[in-house]
């Protein structure tokens, strides 16, 4: 194998970390609230994930802590404002980011593994 690059479909296929399955049958759905979909496996009703999809950067974290407590400092206006507050989102923030890098390194596996079984599979027949 050549590269540490993913091929694109591979990418944007639906992975089941229950069933160890690239490509499984899904239903998209909405996440109320926020505009994100997520992905639900047909087979064992748990929580498919796009690889493309897991948000991983950190200059994203950053914006978006940096965004909400901003928000929320605004939204205080000339009230003491909270420190604690900012301390649990960014808590949260950290344990979303963390999350998502260690589900992607899951899934990355997970394509590395299906696409090695690709190759022994087409050099059988
Ligand atoms: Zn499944």
């Amino acid at each position: 194998m050549k590269g540490r690059e993913l091929p694109e479909d591979l990418k944007d296929a639906v992975c089941c970390l229950k069933c160890r399955k690239v490509g499984v049958d899904s239903v998209r759905k909405k996440l109320p609230g926020v505009p994100k979909n997520y992905d639900r496996c047909q087979i064992c009703k748990s929580y498919a994930y796009r690889y493309g999809d897991i948000w991983t950067s950190p200059f994203l974290f950053v914006f978006a802590t940096v965004l909400v407590s901003w928000s929320m400092q605004a939204s205080y206006g000339d009230f003491e404002y909270p420190v604690r507050t900012n301390l649990v989102w960014t808590l949260i923030m950290c344990g979303v980011y963390l999350n998502n890098v260690s589900k992607k390194k899951k899934v990355r596996r997970l394509i590395e593994d299906h696409m090695r079984k690709n190759i022994l599979d087409g050099e059988q027949s």
